[in-house]
């Protein structure tokens, strides 16, 4: 196999002739494995050595649900003993682990598929050869009874993420031909693997095996158990990762028959191969490929099938064992004194939050959170002084596996021996692996979960400041001496202003400012919260009584933002005419309320600087 594929030359504006290198690999493996013609068409049963010995496709499915294709991967083809992983997994999860695996092994038998030898135990050797996968069948009709056929092909249709349709002409060929496979069953029966008639599951064996699929779904249905049972073209949950485990394993360790042992050596994969001519393969967290091509080797394996999966290991080192990852997934790890929340608090809060900032520390994380990965992070954890909250931004986290739920719970219950709360924002609440991570904290009182990390920030800064003596509560009435815009103004000059003004009041949910809106007016809130909101429902900031809003007004002449009262608020209006004429009157007064109001700016751009610098100085 060639290990560079140059593209060709093309016009450097053909943008749409761009291919991504595993297409060009896929292609190269088709053209050079084509020229393959060794091996021959299965023809014990009659049927099968009708099909095209030419026929060659390829199909390689990635977790992200992206299907490749190439040559012949529509080209239908029985599924035959690729069949056997997945009903396999069926049976664990319809009958229970307990109950299928006292009845068939999971030992390789080193026996070609057909073999007729059971284990010490008159058990089968494992489900991947025929013994077992015909135990597997008659489990599934103890479960199922007559309905097990339609029971199964559904379940296989579900894997390849499309209904399937029979074969009926090679069902009726091997039916009237399986004398070898009667005989497997019968000695199965003889042992008390099968009480069910024989002939029953005979049938639904064969036609389980007569199950007429692609390349591209054999790729899809692989890609399925390497996406921890998880159809990743229509994210439909198929069986359990339990099953999906355990089916990989016995993959793992009898997948390609007498030939494993080389094949894990050689390929690494876990994959399973027909007598049809499919082999399919399937690497977990990376991608399920699926191939047809009817020439067999004599353990019954595709020949270009196999090529082509070893063209894809050894060119790619996608050996299963070969695997390393990378434990550093901390990209930020800073206190609030960088970067406060969007709540504009009062100089008493200010002032406690200044001085404690170091209570609140966030853990930004990305990629995937393994056991290797909260192991690191949670040994950070002690490389600075305690805080009181720890807040971890997932945003940027994709998934996490069960190692790393459970480590992360552990963790959790580590933190709350050290009265130290936990904080979980930009977590997707509804995968699979965070029902994980809810089950395990849920229980835990020093874990709490913010969607948003400007509310969990916010949440813990509320929390200091409260510890601190001040009090959170915006319902009590504030003065005009502790507005920050009003700051060094004399009593005088405070009432002349008020007098000026209106007391307005505002319900829960109210609109008091409209984007684009003329600005005709500020606002000094007295009591009560009101947000500051982009059309879109962004909030910017967060404002609580004793602060002003509105107050770009003195600058802008329209509004750029919305401003809705979070609750019922009371406020004093002040007109921008009035507001004018007061500063022509007050001349000092007005130079000071210019020079407060350009420091309150200067504080904003100053955090709006640092929040950037958090965002690029990674
Ligand atoms: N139906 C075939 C048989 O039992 C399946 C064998 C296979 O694909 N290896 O002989």
């Amino acid at each position: 196999m060639n290990s560079s594929h140059p593209a060709p030359r093309r016009h450097a504006n053909d943008w749409a002739a761009l291919k991504s290198p595993l297409r060009r690999f896929l292609d190269a493996c088709h053209a050079d494995f084509s020229v393959e013609t060794g091996g021959a068409v299965a023809n014990y049963i009659p049927e099968l050595g009708k099909a095209d010995p030419n026929h060659f496709g390829i199909s390689l499915a990635t977790i992200d649900g992206y299907v490749y294709e190439v040559g012949d991967s529509r080209e239908p083809f029985t599924i035959q003993s690729m069949s056997k992983p997945f009903v396999f997994a069926l049976a664990l999860d319809t009958l229970g682990a307990d109950h299928v695996e006292s009845a068939i092994g999971v030992e390789p038998s080193g026996d070609p598929f057909n073999s007729i030898r059971l284990d010490a135990n008159n058990h089968p050797f494992n489900p991947m050869v025929n013994a077992g996968a015909i135990a597997c069948s008659a489990l599934i009709r103890e479960a199922e009874g007559d309905g097990a056929f339609e029971y199964i092909r559904q379940a296989l249709g579900r894997f390849a993420g499309r209904e399937l349709g029979v074969d009926e002409a090679v069902f009726a060929s091997e039916s009237a031909t399986g004398d070898r496979n009667r005989a497997i069953a019968y000695m199965l029966r003889n042992s008390g693997v099968i009480k069910d008639d024989v002939s029953k599951v005979l049938e639904v064996y064969f036609r389980q095996c007569s199950v007429l699929v692609t390349a591209r779904d054999s790729a899809v249905m692989a890609a399925t158990l390497a996406n921890h049972g998880i159809n990743p073209v229509t994210g439909e949950q198929v069986v359990t990762p339990y099953a999906v485990s355990r089916t990989l394993s016995v993959m793992t360790s009898s997948g390609m028959y007498d030939y494993a042992g080389e094949w894990i050596y050689r390929v690494g994969i876990p994959a399973k191969s027909g007598v049809g001519g499919g082999i399919l393969a399937a690497l977990p967290a990376r991608l399920g490929l699926g191939s047809y091509s009817p020439r067999l080797d004599s353990h019954g394996n595709s020949v270009r099938g196999i090529k082509v999966c070893e063209a894809l290991s050894a060119h790619y080192d996608l050996h299963m064992l070969n695997r390393s990852e990378d434990a550093h997934n901390i990209i930020a790890d800073y206190d609030i004194g960088k970067s406060a929340s969007r709540r504009s608090r009062r100089p008493h809060e200010q002032k406690i939050l200044a001085s404690h900032h170091r209570d609140v520390r966030i853990i930004e994380l990305v990629g995937t959170l393994t056991f290797s990965n909260v192991d690191y992070v949670s040994r950070q954890l002690a490389e600075k002084p305690r805080p009181h909250f720890i807040i971890f931004d997932l945003r940027r986290v994709a998934s996490v596996t069960r190692a790393g739920a459970r480590l992360l719970a552990e963790g959790f219950r580590e933190l709350a021996h050290f009265n130290v709360t936990a904080i979980l924002s930009g977590t997707k609440r509804s995968s699979p692996e965070w029902k994980i991570v809810a089950e395990w904290t849920d229980t835990l009182s020093n874990v709490r979960n913010f969607p948003l990390l400007d509310d969990a920030i916010e949440w813990a800064e509320d929390q200091i400041v409260y510890r601190h003596g001040g009090a959170i509560e915006a319902v009590e009435m504030t003065e005009l001496s502790e507005q920050p815009l009003l700051a060094g103004l004399g009593a005088e000059e405070l009432a002349q202003l008020a007098s000026l003004g209106t007391i307005r009041t505002y319900h829960a949910g109210e609109k008091i400012i409209a984007t684009t809106e003329p600005a005709t007016s500020l606002y000094f809130l007295r009591s009560g919260v009101v947000h500051v909101t982009l059309p879109g429902g962004i909030r910017l900031a967060t404002i609580a009584a004793g602060m002003p809003f509105g107050e770009m007004a003195l600058l802008e002449g329209h509004r750029s933002a919305d401003v809705v009262a979070d609750q019922s608020v009371t406020a004093l209006e002040v007109l921008l005419a009035d507001f004018e004429r007061f500063r022509e009157q007050h001349p000092r007064a007005g130079e000071r309320i210019m020079r407060n109001l350009a420091q309150m700016l200067a504080d904003r751009l100053i955090a709006a600087n640092s929040k950037v610098n958090l965002l690029t100085a990674t």
